[in-house]
C-alpha cells in the first residue's frame, strides 16, 4: 500500500507521467493478467459478476483511490480511479460496476451525503464490499433527464416512488442503488426538481425488475424496475430535496470520463494484439505489417487514442482539483469513444477472418465499446451541449 499515489492537487495536469502512476499501472495490470480476457468473455456468458478480480483489486486499496481517507478509502481521486480502470479493459477486463459504484456514487456521497451516510456506504464502496448501481433513464425521458417522472411523494416519515426506470445495469449483482426520482415542479421553468435517494435494499417491497435482452457483451446485463409504491425512510436522501441536479452532475462527470477509459483501455488492448499479429502474420512473404495499407490505419488509431487520453487526464484532473469539468468530461468522452471504436475496428481488420474468433478476444468487445457512443451520455447529447455552452449557438432542441 505504501506505493499508492498521493496527487499534488495544487499541480493541475501533469506532462509526464509520475513514478506513482506507473507504480499503480504496473500493479493493476500485474493483477488483471492472472485473469485475463478469457475471464471476462465467460463471466459475459454467465452474467456473472467479475468478483474474484474484484476483490482482488479492492484487497489492495485499488477500489477506494477515490474516496476520502477518513471514509476508509486512500484520499487520491478520479484520476488514480481512472487509471485502474483504464489497466482493467487495457488487460480486457472493462468493469461497468466500477463505473457506477465508485464513479458515480463514490463521487457524489463525500461532496453530498450525510456523515451518517457517508459512514454507513463509502468503506464498503472503498474496499468493495457492496456494490452500488444507478438508476436515472426512464423509458419516456431517455436522454432528458429533465423529463424524469418517476415520482417520490412523501407520506408521513416515508417516501412513496411511483414509475419506471430502464437499462438500469446490474441491479442483480447490486447491494444498494442510487434513485433518481421527482419530488416537485420548478415553477419558473416547468422542470421537475430531482432528488437523489439511496435505496438500501436491491429488492424492496414495491419494486420489481424484469431483464431487457440486449447485445451487451459484459458480466452486467440490464433491468427495466418497476416501482409501485416502493416505501423509502426520510434518512435515505442524499443531499437537499429538490435539488438534486447538481449532486448528480458530480457524479455524471466523473462516469463520462471512466466510460472514456473503458474506450482507450480496450482501443489499447485491441491496437497491442494487433501491432504483434501484424509483425509475425505471413500471407504473401513479408509480415502483413509491412503493407502500408495495414500499418497506416493502425498507427492513425494509436494516435487517436492517444489525443484522446490526453482529454481524459486533464477532465481527470479538473474534477479532482474541484473546477468545472463539464466540458473537458464531454470531451473525452466524445474523441475515446471514437478512438476506442476505431482502434478495435482496425485491429478486427488486421487480423482478418480471426478478427471475428473468439479465441483471438476482440469482436466480443465491439458491444461495449460501442455502447460508449449511445451511454451515459449519447454523442448529439455532447455536441448539442457543446455548441450551446461552448459555442454559444441557440439551442436547437
Ligand atoms: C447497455 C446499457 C446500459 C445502461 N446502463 C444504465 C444505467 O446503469 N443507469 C441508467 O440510468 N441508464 C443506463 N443506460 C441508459 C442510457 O444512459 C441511455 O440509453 C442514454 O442516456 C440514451 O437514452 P435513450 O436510450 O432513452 O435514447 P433517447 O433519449 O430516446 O435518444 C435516441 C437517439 O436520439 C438522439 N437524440 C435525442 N434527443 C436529441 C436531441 N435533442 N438532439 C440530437 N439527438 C437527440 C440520441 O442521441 C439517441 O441517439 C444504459 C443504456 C444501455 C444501452
Amino acid at each position: 500500500m505504501s506505493s499508492l499515489p498521493t496527487t499534488d492537487r495544487s499541480a493541475v495536469l501533469s506532462l509526464q507521467t509520475s513514478d506513482d502512476e506507473i507504480a499503480l499501472r504496473d500493479a493493476v495490470r500485474g493483477v488483471v493478467s492472472t485473469y485475463g480476457h478469457s475471464y471476462f468473455q465467460e463471466r459475459s456468458r454467465t452474467g456473472e459478476p467479475m468478483q474474484e478480480l474484484w476483490d482482488s483489486l479492492g484487497k489492495l486499496g485499488f477500489l477506494g483511490l477515490n474516496i476520502p481517507e477518513e471514509y476508509g478509502g486512500q484520499g487520491a481521486g478520479l484520476t488514480e480511479l481512472a487509471v485502474v480502470l483504464e489497466e482493467m479493459s487495457g488487460g480486457g477486463c472493462p468493469e461497468l460496476a466500477m463505473v457506477l459504484s465508485q464513479g458515480i456514487v463514490g463521487s457524489i456521497l463525500p461532496l453530498h451525503a450525510s456523515e451518517e451516510q457517508k459512514r454507513r456506504y463509502l468503506p464498503a464502496i472503498a474496499d468493495g464490499s457492496e456494490k452500488f448501481v444507478f438508476a436515472m433513464t426512464e423509458p419516456d425521458a431517455g436522454s432528458n433527464s429533465h423529463k424524469v417522472t418517476t415520482t417520490a411523494v412523501r407520506d408521513g416519515s416515508d417516501w412513496v416512488v411511483k414509475g419506471t426506470k430502464y437499462y438500469i445495469s446490474g441491479i442483480d449483482h447490486a447491494d444498494h442503488f442510487l434513485l433518481v426520482a421527482k419530488t416537485g415542479t420548478d415553477e419558473q421553468t416547468g422542470r421537475g426538481e430531482l432528488t437523489l435517494f439511496i435505496v438500501d435494499d436491491p429488492k424492496p417491497a414495491g419494486m420489481h425488475t424484469q431483464i431487457i435482452p440486449t447485445a451487451l457483451r459484459a458480466p452486467e446485463r440490464q433491468f427495466t424496475l418497476f416501482f409501485d409504491e416502493m416505501r423509502l425512510p426520510a434518512d435515505c436522501v442524499v443531499g437537499e430535496v429538490g435539488r438534486g441536479l447538481s449532486p448528480l452532475f458530480d457524479g455524471l462527470n466523473p462516469e463520462r470520463v471512466l466510460s472514456a477509459v473503458i474506450c482507450t483501455g480496450v482501443g489499447t488492448y485491441a491496437l497491442n494484439k494487433a501491432t504483434e499479429y501484424a509483425r509475425t502474420r505471413r500471407v504473401w512473404g513479408p509480415p502483413i505489417g509491412s503493407h502500408q495499407g495495414v500499418a497506416h490505419p493502425l498507427a492513425e488509431a494509436s494516435i487517436e487514442l492517444e489525443a484522446a487520453r490526453t482529454m481524459i487526464w486533464r477532465a481527470a484532473a479538473l474534477f479532482d482539483a474541484g473546477l468545472p469539468a463539464g466540458t473537458e468530461s464531454n470531451m473525452a468522452k466524445f474523441l475515446a469513444s471514437k478512438a476506442g471504436m476505431k482502434a478495435l475496428d482496425t485491429a478486427i481488420q488486421t487480423h482478418g477472418g480471426n478478427g471475428l474468433a473468439e479465441e483471438y478476444g476482440l469482436a466480443d468487445l465491439w458491444s461495449i465499446v460501442r455502447l460508449q457512443q449511445i451511454a451515459p451520455v449519447s454523442t448529439q447529447m455532447v455536441l448539442n451541449h457543446y455548441a450551446q455552452h461552448t459555442l454559444k449557438l441557440p439551442r436547437t432542441y
